[in-house]
């Protein structure tokens, strides 16, 4: 099993590799998603091919990589793992295609950033199996087709609407993943701490739960935070008022909003009068990359109706002013 590229820009937290589920049975909540996984993953084995090649879609940390993993547990074949980020040319993309064992997984993260050249590359690879090189340059030049074993393409991407029709098209499923609700964090959160030896109340989970934005990554991370905190200021065991304290540190408020998320809720109100502004603007003011609110901030707070996306742009709703305690203007007369 290969590692993640280290040039992948958001790479995997190691530290998460240790809390993912390794069995489709271990995976909590997106029910669905794992039904229609396990239907594909029967008529694979039944038919002795590899898995049609999926496409999941999602924000950071909703469970994109699990799933692959997952599925390699599953079937009992190799993964490998590469990120569009590293994959500039053709050449990059070459031994990953040609490497490919027979039946096993490739998996493609942020594969909206592949540039198109590697892109269509690849589609030959997803069609029928084969890449064309070109030989030898101008009128000499032509094209040979080399065959790949019969492999499965796994893509992941914070941003389906960045991907190319053609590239979605050749992918037979799309998965979208959804933030999760609290019982399912919950869930996730008791499982976790037993996984890190950490004596969690129920009712602290259910805490921490309300406080992860929707997002088992992030309740990881809390996790481990308040875990620290236990040990650090008690006997390291966690009690909601423990992980209350532990979040209230950190400035994680009682919506799970962290402080990123609060600039940029407060630069939209007092700056931008509520909008309706556009993001890059936001992302100017707050001296930030328009990516980053675009797939880390702004995901969960539109979910929430924090903020609507409007045809001219962003714009605060009421929850917004009433969270952050500001009072909101009147709407204009018509
Ligand atoms: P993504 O690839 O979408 O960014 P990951 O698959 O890396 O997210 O998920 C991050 C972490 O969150 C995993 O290591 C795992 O601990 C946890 N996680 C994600 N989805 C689930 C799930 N459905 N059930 C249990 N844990 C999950």
């Amino acid at each position: 099993e290969r590692e993640a590229d280290s040039r992948q820009p958001r790479a995997h937290d190691p530290a998460d590799d240790r809390l993912r589920p390794q069995r489709l049975s271990e995976v909590v909540g997106q029910r669905s998603v794992a039904e229609r996984l396990s239907i594909a993953l029967l008529a694979a084995r039944k038919r002795g091919e590899p898995l049609p090649h999926i496409l999941f879609d999602g924000p950071p940390g909703l469970g994109k990589t699990t799933f692959a993993t997952v599925l390699h547990n599953e079937l009992g074949v190799e993964l490998n793992i590469t990120s569009g980020a590293a994959l500039d040319k053709k050449m990059d993309v070459m031994p990953y295609l040609t490497n490919a064992a027979e039946g096993s997984i490739l998996f493609i993260d942020e594969i909206h950033r592949l540039p198109r050249a590697v892109e269509e590359f690849i589609y030959p690879v997803m069609e029928d199996f084969r890449v064309d090189v070109v030989l030898g340059e101008g009128m000499s030049a032509r094209t040979i087709n080399l065959p790949t074993k019969k492999f499965t393409i796994i893509g992941a991407t914070t941003r389906s609407g960045m991907l190319s029709g053609p590239l979605r098209e050749r992918f037979h499923m799309h998965e979208h993943l959804e933030f999760y609700d609290r019982e399912d964090l919950a869930t996730i959160i008791t499982v976790n701490a037993q996984k890190l030896r950490t004596k969690i109340s129920l009712e602290a989970a259910w805490e921490l739960s309300g406080r992860c934005r929707g997002t088992p990554r992030i309740a990881n991370a809390r996790l481990r935070w308040v875990r620290d905190y236990a040990l650090a200021r008690a006997d390291g065991d966690v009690t909601t008022s423990i992980a209350r304290d532990a979040l209230d540190m950190q400035e994680i408020d009682t919506e799970g909003l962290d402080k990123q998320d609060r600039r940029y809720l407060e630069t939209l109100i007092r700056v931008f009068h509520g909008g309706p502004t556009g993001v890059e603007a936001i992302a100017a003011t707050m001296n930030v990359a328009v990516d980053t609110l675009r797939d880390e901030v702004e995901p969960y707070l539109l979910r929430r109706e924090f903020v609507v996306r409007t045809p001219r742009g962003r714009q605060a709703c009421s929850l917004a002013y009433r969270h952050l305690g500001i009072s909101e203007p009147e709407p204009e007369p018509t």
